[in-house]
């Protein structure tokens, strides 16, 4: 019993004005379900971002239907969007730890807004760090630590507010394939032990065996997917 987290109904997206005016996204129409692990996998170029972003309420809606958590993004108001984000985890592909704080204070930060008891921040960001392998890093700060393990905190940072959904975009691009296999699972696992929704954007193929759903977005238009068998065990 699957309920749905996004859905869209004739969603589409330009940039530009007038003769420079051109048409990223076509008349999309697709879903996510709750507690689902589902990958968006397209070309360079093809609107992936531009479609996460309008999904994560950081870009308005200009034409079609777009629901997320319940809420119809179009035409809400910049107020109703900053509600929306706070109930969305973020990961993009560069970590975006803050340098100057440790791995810990980093996962904390996400808290301050829903524990006010300090001692119940740390515990709950040292038991997501723990989650995420890192329970011997807590004191450090992200330079010191490797791409996977920056990775890994930007995980436990995103998961730290228990969002309803967890938005991805390409997190394992700066990342070596094992890495990058390893932290996808360690999202997915997370997120369905919690019944989070993910939806992740990629375009290695190696990840695919951890989706529970595929979308490929080509030329702005978006269709379900199934990989060829052979596409799932390339290493
Ligand atoms: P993807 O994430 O799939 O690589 P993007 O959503 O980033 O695709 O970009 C889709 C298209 O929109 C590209 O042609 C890109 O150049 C263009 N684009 C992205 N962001 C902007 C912007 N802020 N202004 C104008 N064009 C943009
Ligand atoms: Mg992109």
């Amino acid at each position: 019993m699957s309920s749905i987290v996004i859905q869209t109904e004739g969603l589409s997206h330009s940039y530009g004005e007038g003769a420079l005016k051109s048409q990223i996204l076509h008349q999309l129409s697709f879903h996510v379900n709750a507690g689902e692990v589902t990958l968006l996998v397209g070309p360079s170029g093809s609107g992936k971002s531009t479609l996460l972003t309008l999904i994560g309420a950081l870009r308005s809606v200009e034409e079609g239907s777009l629901q997320v958590l319940g809420e119809e993004l179009m035409g809400s108001s910049e107020r109703a969007r900053m509600h929306i984000r706070r109930r969305i985890g973020f990961i993009f592909q560069s970590h975006n730890l803050v340098s100057s704080l440790t791995v810990l204070q980093n996962v904390q930060l996400l808290l301050q807004l829903k524990e006010p008891n300090q001692s119940k921040r740390v515990q709950k960001a040292s038991e997501l760090l723990e989650a995420v392998g890192l329970s011997h890093r807590l004191h450090h700060y992200p330079d010191e630590l490797s791409g996977g393990q920056r990775q890994r905190v930007a995980i436990a940072r995103a998961l730290a507010p228990e969002p309803e959904l967890v938005l991805a975009d390409e997190p394992t691009a700066s990342l070596d394939s094992k890495s990058g296999q390893d932290v996808v699972e360690l999202l997915g696992n997370l997120c369905r032990d919690r019944g989070s929704a993910v939806l992740l954007v990629t375009h290695d193929l190696r990840l695919l065996k951890d989706a529970d759903k595929i979308w490929r977005i080509e030329d702005g238009r978006v269709a379900s997917w199934q990989p060829d068998p052979s596409q799932l065990n390339t290493h």
